[in-house]
């Protein structure tokens, strides 16, 4: 698995950065993002290191899938309120116009009671 041994979210994955984590698989963790703003806020992240959205291949479509289909049941896990009334917002920023600032994808999971702090 390619991890790169300067980036903040592959030192979450091999423990070498404390995390709160949320789930972790062979392929996937997901743990609480450390500047939340909203009731709920936690990262999806594949383990290994895919740089952003725009780096993904043909390869990781089974991975990708894997997250998507995880995600709301992470997201009731952790608090959200059911759909429709409750919900939650999933947003993956990419590159510098998309507002990427941790080059190792991805997934934000936001939610909860409003308002939140942005969005
Ligand atoms: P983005 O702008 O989409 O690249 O977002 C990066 C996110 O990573 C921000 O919401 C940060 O609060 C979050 N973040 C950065 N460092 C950590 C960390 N050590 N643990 C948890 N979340 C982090
Ligand atoms: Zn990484």
């Amino acid at each position: 698995m390619h991890t790169d041994p300067n980036c903040i979210f592959c030192k979450i994955v091999a423990g070498q950065i404390p995390s709160k984590k949320v789930y972790e698989d062979e392929e996937i963790l997901a743990f609480h993002d450390i500047n939340p703003w909203a009731p709920v806020h936690f990262l999806v992240i594949p383990k290994e290191h895919i740089t952003s959205m725009a780096h993904l291949q043909e390869r990781h479509a089974a991975l990708m899938g894997r997250i998507m289909t995880l995600i709301p049941k992470l997201a009731a896990q952790e608090g959200c309120n059911p759909y429709p009334a409750g919900g939650f917002r999933v947003v993956t920023n990419t590159g510098d116009e998309g507002g990427q600032e941790v080059q190792h994808l991805h997934i934000h999971v936001i939610g909860g009671a409003r308002p939140w702090k942005k969005g």
